[in-house]
């Protein structure tokens, strides 16, 4: 199959209305120049592999998918990255020659908002991570990758964090989701991959007393950009990362594979996403 001269990409999810994806990814076709088109699409579980049988042959060149389909569009994919399999998870396919391509750029997208929004952040001090879900296994996965020696993984239902402990092997310690406020002492980084303090949600009660002040705090949330957690942090002078920027980086591999350019993540990206 050729490339389609005006190529098409898109989000799926259920429900998707809320995403502000087409915004990020229309905003970067007319900052490159780029000829082409992204949308949302709403799709039943049980119409995903019809859907992505069907989209190539209408000029989608790819998509991003997002909950409930993550986990069951990377077992329909023909070939998949080594990232999305121990992610578990897909959020980006491409699709070329008649074939999926499964990739999934959350952890990449986490890393790069870090190193970008706190460039002097100590990646051999141990790490926190609040939550296991869906999130927390790219999260997880990411921090391994660049080193930490030890992350310690506290999460409401500990069985989920002792799973992941299991699936990811010893440098992931769990703790008791009750201990999380005395298990902050010597950390580099606490990151918070919880849904807590997000619009709508409890907010996330952890006392930051015994975490470093060289410490960097993130949280995935990002409605509201300055969640209570990071507000706390920044007050007693932890630096500080939002979570737009996690969102805004893992899009750019899927640009750039759908699109052929290389999209820049700025200020301007922001202020169009944010509305
Ligand atoms: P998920 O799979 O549903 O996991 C939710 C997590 O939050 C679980 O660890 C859950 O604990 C915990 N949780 C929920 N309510 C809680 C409560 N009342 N008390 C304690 N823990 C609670 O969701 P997800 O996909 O991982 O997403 C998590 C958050 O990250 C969401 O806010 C999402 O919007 C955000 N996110 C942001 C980005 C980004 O680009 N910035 C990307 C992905 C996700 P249990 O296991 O005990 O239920």
């Amino acid at each position: 199959m050729n490339s389609p001269r005006f190529p098409l990409a898109a989000v799926i999810g259920s429900p998707i209305s809320h995403s502000r994806s087409p915004v990020m990814h229309r905003y970067w076709l007319s900052q490159q120049q780029v000829a082409g088109d992204y949308t949302k699409l709403d799709v039943r579980a049980d119409d995903l592999r019809d859907v992505l049988k069907t989209l190539p042959k209408m000029g989608f060149v790819g998509v991003n998918i997002t909950i409930p389909h993550k986990q069951a569009a990377l077992e329909l994919a023909d070939q998949v990255t080594d990232r999305a399999a121990r992610i578990g998870a897909a959020n980006t396919l491409v699709f070329k020659d008649g074939l999926i391509f499964a990739d999934n750029t959350d952890g990449y997208g986490f890393i790069q908002n870090l190193k970008t929004g706190a460039p002097d952040w100590n990646s051999s001090l141990p790490a926190v991570v609040l939550g296991a879900g869906g999130a927390a296994r790219a999260v997880i996965v990411s921090l391994l990758d660049e080193g930490v020696p030890t992350l310690r993984l506290m999460n409401r239902s500990k069985a989920k964090a002792e799973a992941l402990a299991q699936e990811f092997g010893t440098r992931v310690e769990v703790r008791d989701w009750d201990d999380r406020s005395q298990t902050l002492n010597g950390a580099g980084l606490l990151v918070n991959t919880t849904s807590l303090g997000m619009v709508g949600q409890p907010e996330l009660a952890i006392d930051l007393n015994t975490l470093p002040s060289e410490a960097i705090v993130t949280d995935l949330v990002y409605t509201p950009l300055m969640t209570d957690l990071l507000a706390r942090a920044q007050a007693r002078g932890n630096v500080i990362v939002d979570g737009l920027g996690m969102l805004l980086h893992q899009g750019v591999p899927g640009f750039e594979m759908w699109f052929g350019a290389t999209p820049t993540v700025d200020t301007a990206t922001r202020k169009a996403v944010l509305g």
